[in-house]
């Protein structure tokens, strides 16, 4: 007999169980909220009770004795609970109004700025690039790091035509949610791993050209001087995506190479279906060299892509809706950034498998 779903489930625990006092008593009676100032809602009850949510950015490597400090914080403003969110910011969610400004006062004096709630710079996303991850081609928290400290004041203030959302990637996998975020970063090879035979030779062949989504690696026999054959692969630069799957499987394929990765910048992207629909992030720079620690050049653009944008958008415009708005031509124009060939999306199944791209009568797809 087929055990109830509750009984198979062994995912997550259920949220209502660990929801705050005032939250569970509340939870499906909320009237309304609004926003009282940069980074700090107020919650109103039908049954007349209030609660004060509080959003602080936070670091994304934390360290264990940080969340402890965070915890004590927790006990004494918000009935033992706080909120990661997906931005990896914090809410804190305080019942009391009086407690508010002391939070703010703790949580400041922990260097957490309040903010990043409305129209403002809501907290980067990145992935862990260069620090963990053997895909990435730049440094995503250092990037991240540098356009924030830029833009830091955007992010406590509430004056941008709409919420801007900045996301940075190492690589094409995406880990940084980069394909729909109104200013996306993304980390990129040019060039299709390098293959070490020596090290290639110890790795399991089948295996590697198997895992590659693209069919470019094929094997390769190697006679050596005495007549025994050594096995390795081939790499067809022209079908490699740089995924670096192939190198998370053999150290003999390194994919970074220094003098050709490097950024884009991509623009436009949003999740939400608030006013039009959700987008994928396009295109705006193909490429601009690594230039770390602070990458200036890379910072300079996406300061130029915000200012044109909030010198120009109507109330509430995100930054697709802008670009929709005012036309491609408007947007390179106004930015100062240069169209390319490297613009024109040549990938003929684009309208199938996205549902993107423009008709043009006459075609064949
Ligand atoms: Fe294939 Fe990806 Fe390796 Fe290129 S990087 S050869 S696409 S597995």
């Amino acid at each position: 007999m087929a055990l109830p779903f509750e009984e198979l489930d062994f995912g997550p625990p259920d949220y209502r169980e660990m929801l705050p006092a005032t939250l569970a008593k509340n939870y499906g009676q909320w009237k309304y909220h609004e926003l009282l100032e940069p980074g700090v809602f107020k919650h109103v009850s039908k049954t007349g009770d209030e609660v004060y949510t509080i959003r602080t950015g936070a670091p994304k490597f934390i360290a264990s004795s940080t969340i402890r400090q965070l915890c004590d914080i927790a006990d004494k403003y918000c009935e033992s609970s706080l909120r990661f969110t997906s931005r990896h910011s914090i809410d804190w969610i305080v019942p009391k109004k009086e407690d508010v400004d002391k939070l703010k006062e703790e949580v400041e004096g922990l260097g957490l700025p309040v903010g990043g709630t409305g129209d403002s710079m809501h907290s980067i996303v990145q992935c862990t690039g260069w620090v963990h991850c053997h895909t990435p081609a730049t440094d995503s928290p250092g990037i991240a790091k540098a356009v924030c400290d830029e833009l830091f004041e955007e992010f406590k203030a509430d004056n941008l035509p709409s919420r801007l959302n900045i996301a940075v990637s190492g690589c094409l996998n995406m880990c940084g949610a980069v394909h729909c975020s109104d200013i996306a970063l993304l980390g990129m090879h040019r060039v299709p791993p390098q293959v070490d035979d020596d090290l290639v030779k110890a790795c399991e062949i089948p295996s590697l050209i198997a895992a590659c989504p693209t069919y470019a690696i094929k094997p390769k026999m190697m006679k050596n001087p005495d007549g025994s054959i050594t096995k390795s692969i081939t790499i067809n630069g022209e079908k490699c995506m740089y995924c670096g799957i192939c190198y998370g499987l053999c150290p003999g394929l390194p994919l970074a190479d220094a003098k050709n990765d490097g950024i884009s910048i991509w623009v436009g992207g949003k999740v939400s279906n608030t006013r039009s629909g959700p987008a994928f992030s396009r295109l705006a720079i193909p490429f601009i060299p690594n230039n770390p620690p602070r990458w200036p050049e890379t910072i300079a653009m996406v300061k130029k892509i915000v200012e044109a944008w909030k010198a120009d958008a109507r109330p509430h415009e995100r930054m697709g809706e802008w670009i929709e708005r005012i036309g491609w031509p408007a947007f390179f124009k106004k930015t100062g950034i240069d169209f390319t060939e490297k613009h024109i999306d040549d990938y003929i199944f684009n309208i199938r498998d996205m549902n993107v791209g423009t008709r043009v009568r006459g075609s064949d797809l």
